[in-house]
């Protein structure tokens, strides 16, 4: 199939370079020209994990191409997909800015019949606002061409995006014409080869609101295990247990009960966000979902707290070395990181930073810890531990998990760990002669 994908981030350029691999002939289109050039080049603007390869294998048998200009590839395509950002607006709704300019550049340019798909993450009625967006071009050219506007919500991960998209739990499908829903399946099918039934197809509206209520949900349980771990503390229970204690039950399970330092990123604080907003325009005020966002800001904050606890209000003379900066393990993503709000907090109290992250240095630095001169970057684990007054674990990622203990030891002023992601063995750390401090469970000599 001929597909035309917009918006070349996180989704758009996993999605047309899986869609490439699958055999279809795509083309990736954004108005970044200098990331257009870089990946006609096979240089890539995120750090995905096996993206890089397959971009590069894809682009070598030209079933994947890149284009600044959407003029010319639209022409006998079968898809458009739109998956450019819906960063939050000013009141904390869903901007629809650039996905209702892509229906604009769409309808000013599409000569043959379309089918145009949403992928972008967007408030329910969105898919009628971008049809009568092209309707309108068309009637300006004079121009009564077939097309249908359906959604497609994307549900990968980051980090694990091209095992998310080659492998989805479901591909959900909003379209009320029965054939744009198997023109979908079809292109699907590849994707699961074993079942047909991850094919979810339904209303575009309840497809647009399914989205909302998947990042709703998985921010839910993570401010529910937070919220948890603050009380566990309290009453001098462990949460680590506690996890264990209730993932046990199948209705509860395991995943998304992991106590930390809040969610970030670039979906859930804006989708959980949108969605409020969504119910608040329709009457209803949403108890839960605020309580959920609240939950979230304060919790970024519990580890410093821990560390006015130990070290005292004014932090001035001392460093601390930070392990981990973008907002989950196998992404460069900062976008809303917790470590961007306990970093700043810190600097603010007078302490210095050492920073190192596997991916996420350059973003940090170039973006979004800019303005924070307090900080200093470091290339390896180990390297900014020398003479610190503690060290901060603040992403989980898997080269933290195993760490030479004695060398921490050896490295910093104080063998003292505060840990925003609960990863190491309390009882082998105590025999080391390390305060370890984590998240749900008071630290006792
Ligand atoms: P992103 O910000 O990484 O990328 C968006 C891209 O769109 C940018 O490269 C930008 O230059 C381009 N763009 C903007 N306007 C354009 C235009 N008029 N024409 C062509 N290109 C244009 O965004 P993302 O993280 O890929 O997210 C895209 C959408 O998918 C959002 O709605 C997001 O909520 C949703 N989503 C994201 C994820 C994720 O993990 N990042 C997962 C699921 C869904």
């Amino acid at each position: 199939m001929k597909i035309v994908v917009i918006g070349t981030g996180y989704v758009g350029l996993v999605s047309g370079t899986c869609f490439a691999e699958m055999g279809n002939s795509v083309t990736c289109v954004d108005i970044d020209s200098e990331k257009i050039e870089n990946l006609k080049k096979g240089i890539l603007p995120i750090f995905e994990p096996g993206l890089e390869t397959m971009v590069k294998r894809n682009l070598k048998t030209q079933n994947l191409c890149f284009s600044t200009s959407i003029k010319n590839v639209l022409d006998n395509s079968d898809f458009a997909f739109i998956a450019v950002g819906t960063p939050m607006g000013e009141d904390g709704s869903a901007d629809l800015k650039y996905v209702l300019e892509v229906a604009q550049t769409i309808g000013t340019n599409m000569n043959s019949p379309l089918t145009v798909v949403n992928k972008s993450t967007v408030p329910v009625g969105t898919a009628d606002l971008v049809k009568q967006t092209i309707e309108k071009q068309l009637k300006k050219r004079k121009l009564d061409i077939a097309f249908s506007v359906a959604s497609n919500p994307e549900f990968l991960k980051e980090g694990d995006a091209i095992n998310d998209f080659m492998k989805p739990d479901r591909v959900v499908v909003g379209t009320d014409d029965e054939l744009v829903s198997k023109k979908m399946k079809n292109l699907y099918a590849p994707f699961f080869r074993s079942t047909s039934d991850r094919f979810i197809a339904m209303d575009v509206r309840s497809a647009e609101m399914t989205k909302y209520v998947a990042n709703a949900m998985l921010a839910t349980k993570i401010s529910f295990i937070n919220e948890i771990s603050n009380i566990c503390e309290l009453v001098g229970a462990d949460v680590n247990k506690v996890r264990i204690g209730i993932g046990s039950d199948k209705r509860i399970g395991y995943s998304f009960i992991y106590p930390g330092s809040g969610y970030g990123g670039s979906c859930f604080p804006k989708d959980v966000k949108a969605l409020t907003k969504t119910a608040e325009a329709n009457g209803y005020t949403p108890k839960l979902i605020h309580a959920v966002e609240a939950v979230n800001n304060e919790q970024k904050l519990v580890i410093v707290h821990k560390i006015i606890n130990r070290f005292g209000e004014n932090l001035s003379g001392l460093e601390f070395a930070i392990w981990g900066l973008s907002f989950k393990p196998g992404t460069d993503d900062m976008r809303e990181a917790p470590s961007i709000y306990i970093i700043n907090e810190l600097t603010k109290k007078g302490a210095k930073v050492r920073a190192y992250d596997p991916k996420a240095i350059n973003e940090a630095k170039e973006f979004y810890l800019k303005d924070n001169k307090n900080v200093t970057y470091y290339d390896s684990k180990y390297s900014p531990l020398k003479n610190c007054d503690a060290l901060v674990l603040l992403t989980e990622w898997k080269e933290f998990r195993a760490p030479d203990f004695n060398e921490i030891k050896k490295e910093l002023n104080n063998a003292i760990i505060f840990d925003g992601r609960n990863q190491y063995n309390e009882e082998y750390l105590a025999e080391l002669g390390f305060e370890y401090y984590q998240i749900g469970k008071k630290f006792t000599k």
